[in-house]
C-alpha cells in the first residue's frame, strides 16, 4: 500500500463545498469572531460598526473628506460609515484608536 492518495478537487467537492471554502478562507471564521471598532481612550467608549479594520482606518484618516461627500449623497451612506462618523464627531479632538474585540 502507498498510503492515502492525494485528495483531488473532486474529492474536496464531495466533502462539502462549505467546509472546503472554510478551510481555504479562514478569514471568514476570523471575521465571525473578531470585530473591529473605534475606542475613545478619554471617554472609555467604543463603537463596533460592521466592517473591516482597514475600512475603519480608511474612514478615520479620511473623515473630513467622507463628511464632505456625505453632504452630496442623496441615497445615504452605509450604516457603518454613518455610525463611524457619528462616533468620530462625538469624540472630536479626543484620542480615538481602532480597536478589536472577540
Ligand atoms: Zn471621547
Amino acid at each position: 500500500m502507498f498510503g492515502q492518495p492525494e485528495p483531488s478537487p473532486e474529492h474536496l467537492l464531495d466533502a462539502g463545498l462549505e467546509a472546503t471554502a472554510e478551510a481555504f478562507l479562514p478569514r471568514n471564521g476570523y471575521r465571525a469572531t473578531v470585530q473591529f471598532g473605534y475606542h475613545c481612550e478619554e471617554c472609555e467608549e467604543a463603537v463596533f460598526p460592521v466592517t473591516t479594520r482597514s475600512e475603519l482606518v480608511w474612514l478615520k484618516n479620511r473623515r473630513h473628506v467622507v463628511e464632505e461627500v456625505s453632504k452630496h449623497v442623496s441615497g445615504g451612506l452605509d450604516t457603518w460609515i454613518v455610525d463611524g462618523l457619528d462616533f468620530l464627531d462625538k469624540h472630536n479632538g479626543h484620542s480615538v484608536v481602532v480597536t478589536q474585540r472577540r
